[in-house]
């Protein structure tokens, strides 16, 4: 077969009438793993190329044969490749679709392209198959990662609280009690700096499984991140009640975990119990309530057990303090923005940059916003502060316009508790036409958590930001739900590849793998990527050679104050 073939190509290359762009056509052709269909709508020559038959065992001569390929794929994509491969919609020069080969195993992508004559009738047509199965597996994979721990096989967090609000829910219509225990596995720094991670994510991985055991319908069970472990229990009372599962618990933390190699190790938890209705209403402050008197028990000797109970609140007085010292904070005196900047993979030109606030403390350190955002996010204090955040990055933002042209994105972090005030756009627009900024240069960096409540409204509301012409960013992407399905007709114009995957992508296969297969998604979908928290040159050429749009990180930039990204205007200006 194969001295046929090649036979035929030498005859084709020899013969004069094959031009050379057509020659060249085809090595591309015959180099890529990919199946063409060629069409010429004058002629009504067709051609199937390259690696056509890996993906169809059928010969194409006429158009009528295109029904064949038809019978190749499963039903529920049959209408749309019937309408790839028939309609030629003037001006659409790019088409594409996904679609599963029968069996269901295989999945390719069809994308046609279609050339015009100068009258705008469709000339010839191409259309390209190319195996995306492995792409498809890792989408799976990482809607697997969306919902589970990787370690333990138990829920992760994000999926844990979503779940624990549906059984507070239901116990408000049934009037029932919810209860989460929350477990910390003492002195686990010791395990982990003394006998090294891999023995310590062992044990964490065996304790992890062994309270997967009590999972059932009304009980879940997940591990927040390093040895902590969380349980929810729907109306607690005999085999899933506290008590029980916390003895059952103690009786098999009597015996030890025997390691892979052998060793025997032995544990003890300190366990927090915050109860619904007593404690809190809502799944975020039933966990923190159990989180905090966890805390409590493990300060009062480790490996026991602490209810609820309301003053232990008195501890929370370090928490609040912050909390309303935000609140009547003079925000220009105590605050400051940095700026770090974005730049563009391909040639390291500055995209933009994303402003980031500072909080000056009393002793004049720099106090980290992933310590007191969170806080003013539960205290309201959000408020007032995204809205200085906002008005003072684009002040600065205006100034630099004025003085060196610059066209940079500047993007701004919106927490949900701002984005979903109704006067959130009125005031946005208002500060823009303030300083006359146009609404393109600003891209709003929104998180997942922002979607999830009500989805169909956050959505209409991105939907009026783009409008205006805003560039809507989707943050953190890998540390929530994140699922690639979801993305699909999200309003959003980037999507940040959160630090926690850049970390490990030059040491570990499967993020390797994960991210290369979002990064090719993502630009599917005709989204921008970021990634963020880029240390090393490693990371950055490998980040670059899959194609990710832009690189933010410490590898070429930290936040920096106002007047150092002036001078990287100073160097960049025409
Ligand atoms: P984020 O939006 O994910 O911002 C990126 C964070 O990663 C920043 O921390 C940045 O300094 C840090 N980072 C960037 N590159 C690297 C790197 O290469 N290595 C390491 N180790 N870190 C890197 P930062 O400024 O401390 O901000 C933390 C979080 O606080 C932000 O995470 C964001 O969620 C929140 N935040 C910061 N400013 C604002 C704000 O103005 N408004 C709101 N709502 N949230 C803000
Ligand atoms: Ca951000
Ligand atoms: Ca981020």
């Amino acid at each position: 077969m194969g001295g046929v073939k090649e036979r035929e190509e030498r005859k084709q290359e020899q013969s004069p009438a094959v031009s050379s762009d057509e020659k060249m056509f085809r090595m591309i052709c015959n180099t890529s793993s990919s199946a063409f269909l060629y069409y010429n709508f004058a002629s009504g020559m067709i051609r199937t190329l390259a690696n056509w038959s890996s993906f169809f065992d059928i010969e194409i001569k006429c158009r009528e044969d295109f029904e064949k390929i038809y019978d190749c794929v499963e039903e529920p994509y049959i209408f749309s490749l019937q309408e790839l491969l028939f309609t030629e919609r003037r001006g659409l020069v790019n088409d594409s679709m996904v679609a599963a080969l029968k069996g269901g195993k295989r999945w390719m992508e069809c994308e046609a392209t279609v050339k015009y004559d100068t009258e705008g009738r469709p000339k010839e047509k191409v259309i390209r198959f190319k195996d995306i199965t492995k792409f498809k597996a890792q989408d799976e994979e990482l809607t697997y990662m969306a919902y589970y721990d990787m370690l333990t096989g138990l829920y992760n967090r994000n999926y844990f609280v979503r779940l624990l609000g549906e059984f507070i829910q239901k116990a408000q219509e049934n009037q029932k009690k919810v209860a989460v225990m929350f477990l910390d596995i003492d002195d686990f720094r010791r395990i982990n700096d003394g006998l090294g991670i891999i023995v310590g994510d062992e044990v964490v991985q065996q304790f992890g499984q062994f309270l997967g055991t009590y999972r059932g319908e009304r009980v879940i069970v997940s591990r927040f991140n390093s040895d902590v472990y969380s349980i929810g229990i729907y109306d607690p009372c005999g085999e899933s009640s506290v008590e029980h599962i916390y003895q059952t618990i103690r009786e098999r933390l009597q015996k030890p975990f025997i390691l892979s190699n052998g060793q025997e190790f032995v544990i003890s938890v300190s366990v927090g119990i915050a109860e619904y209705p007593e404690a809190a209403q809502a799944a975020l402050e039933l966990i923190n309530c159990a989180e905090i008197v966890m805390f409590k028990a493990k300060s009062s000797g480790k490996d026991n057990l602490q209810y609820f109970d309301a003053p232990i609140l008195d501890d929370f007085l370090q928490n609040v303090m912050i909390g309303n010292k935000l609140k009547e904070v003079a925000f220009n005196e105590n605050f400051v923005m940095y700026f770090q900047p974005q730049y563009h993979a391909s040639d390291r030109t500055l995209r933009g940059v994303e402003a980031l606030l500072r909080w000056k403390g009393d002793d004049g350190r720099m106090i980290s916003p992933s310590v007191f955002i969170p806080i003013a996010e539960k205290n309201g204090a959000i408020v007032p502060i995204g809205t200085w955040v906002i008005e003072e990055s684009i002040r600065i933002y205006a100034d630099w316009k004025k003085k060196y042209h610059s066209s940079l994105i500047l993007s701004i972090n919106v927490s949900a508790i701002q984005y979903k005030r109704p006067d959130f756009i009125s005031k946005l627009m208002e500060t823009l036409e303030k300083y006359e900024v146009d609404p393109s240069m600003v891209e709003l960096e929104i998180t997942e958590s922002v979607l999830i409540d009500d989805f169909v409204e956050v959505t209409n509301k991105l939907l009026i930001l783009k409008d205006y012409g805003f560039k809507i960013s989707l943050d953190d992407f890998g540390t929530g739900y994140s699922s690639l399905s979801y993305l699909k007709g999200l309003p959003i114009n980037t999507l940040k590849i959160d630090k926690s995957f850049i970390d490990t992508v030059i040491s570990d296969n499967n993020t390797k793998i994960i991210t290369e297969s979002i990064v090719y998604m993502v630009k599917k979908l005709g989204y921008e990527t970021v990634a963020e928290g880029v240390e090393t040159k490693e990371q950055f050429e490998y980040l670059r050679s899959i194609e990710c749009d832009n690189i933010q990180g410490y590898f070429l930039g930290k936040p920096m104050p106002s007047h150092e990204v002036e001078e990287l205007l100073k160097k960049t200006a025409v």
